[in-house]
């Protein structure tokens, strides 16, 4: 079994960890970085819809030129029937940014991952972290599964853990996932005929049973998902569409925009969605960062552009730490942090908004877990969540 070192390596080649390593080589160039990615970005990924001001990250990164060249698809914004049938809509016609995004989601991250080989480092697809050791103050020992290349191991002065929301090497230094919210989201594809239009614009449709999510992306495909959770779509089977398209059919706003469109075939695909945060994010030479760190709810399609703004806030944080700031990864973790709980409170907002169905499983279990508002009516005055472990 051979054995390679480097300064740093980043587990975990989405948008958090590629977004790491490019903004490390571009600061500290003296850094060896070794980006590891399960991976060959080959298979479509979930979470495609990126807000205007995303391109103050992606410039930072020195990647905005490249994504406007990838062939995403620009969006006027987000339409939303939330707290009443009407639409709203947000429109991006007059943001200082430009447009919003609908993401090729694979193309994106594949994008990033070729930037930080760009930058310099060292990029292992097709390679997942299978355990560690610790070396102590010397950092770890990494073994690394690479199909049919064998086992290789890594020894890396500092791990990154971009592994999304398993947090694969922070749960196996100890640290815990503190859940404030647990949903899981149904996903279809339709296609869109040639000659059929489609606006650009998401929509957001709240049901009975939680909300409707649909995007057109790039080459004709629209995207929906059902978000609920383990009450609200209890019982409910999967396997074949049929209970999905006949609550699909009650949205009425999604319902309609869907009738140029053809369902693809594909079978559905369910992903869990968490809010929630680790209880410490670094340890002793680690940090997490991206999902791995925190999770926000898919509701403000804030994740992929909090992925990368936590990756510029961890180089920097890293860069200082390895030169000897002791206190540059906390100061990291209190502005993870103080982010957090701002998005706790901006998403309590807004499920509170959504009042037509008191007695729907799917909202009282939402008002019952969001944190109080700073200064609440008395009316709309919830208890407190409390952050529990899985
Ligand atoms: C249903 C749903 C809808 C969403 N919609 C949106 C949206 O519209 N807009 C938005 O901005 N965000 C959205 N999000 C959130 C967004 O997808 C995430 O916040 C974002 O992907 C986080 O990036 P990341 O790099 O931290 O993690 P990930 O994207 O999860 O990347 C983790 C990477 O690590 C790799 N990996 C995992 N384990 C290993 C291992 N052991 N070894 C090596 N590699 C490993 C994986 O292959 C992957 O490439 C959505 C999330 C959900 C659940």
């Amino acid at each position: 079994m051979s054995e390679d070192s480097c300064d740093v390596a980043v587990i975990g080649g989405g948008p958090a960890g590629a977004a790491t390593a490019v903004a490390l080589r571009r600061k500290a160039p003296a850094l060896s970085v070794t980006l590891v990615e399960r991976t060959t970005y080959d298979a479509p990924r979930l979470g495609e819809t990126l807000p205007p001001d995303v391109r103050l990250p992606l410039s930072r990164l020195g990647v905005w030129e490249g994504f406007q060249r990838d062939g995403h698809l620009a969006s006027r914004g987000t339409s939303s029937c939330w707290g009443r049938a009407e639409p709203g809509f947000h429109d991006t016609w007059l943001s200082p940014w430009g447009p919003a995004w609908h993401l090729d989601r694979a193309r994106f991250d594949e994008r990033l991952s070729t930037e930080a080989f760009q930058q310099g480092a060292r990029v292992l697809r097709a390679t997942a972290l299978v355990d560690s050791e610790s070396l102590g103050r010397d950092g770890y020992r990494l073994r690394l599964a690479r199909g049919a290349a064998g086992p290789v191991t890594l020894r890396a002065r500092f791990v990154v853990d971009a592994t999304g929301g398993k947090a694969t090497f922070a749960s196996a230094r100890g640290a815990r996932r503190l859940v404030s919210d647990r949903c899981f989201a149904v996903y279809g594809a339709f296609t869109l005929p040639g000659d059929a239009a489609f606006p650009t614009h998401a929509l957001v449709e709240a049901c009975p049973e939680g909300w409707w999510y649909s995007a057109l992306l790039p080459g004709g495909r629209v995207v929906v998902a059902l978000v609920g959770d383990g009450d609200s779509l209890r019982g409910l089977r999967w396997a074949t569409p049929a209970s999905w398209m006949h609550l699909l059919k009650q949205a009425p706003a999604t319902r309609a925009r869907l009738d140029v469109c053809d369902f693809s075939g594909e079978a559905l695909v369910a992903v869990p969605v968490l809010v929630g945060r680790l209880d410490r994010p670094w340890g002793e030479q680690w940090l997490a960062v991206g999902d791995a760190a925190c999770t926000y709810d898919p509701l403000s399609s804030q994740g992929i552009a909090k992925a990368l703004d936590s990756a510029l806030l961890a180089a920097d944080a890293l860069e200082r730490c390895l030169r000897g700031d002791a206190d540059a990864l906390q100061a990291y973790e209190s502005t993870l942090h103080s982010r957090f709980q701002a998005h706790q409170h901006t998403r309590g907002d807004y499920y509170r908004q959504e009042q037509r169905w008191p007695q729907s499983p799917f909202w009282k279990n939402r008002w019952e877990a969001l944190p109080a508002p700073a200064a609440p009516p008395a009316q709309l005055r919830r208890p407190h969540s409390t952050e529990v472990n899985p």
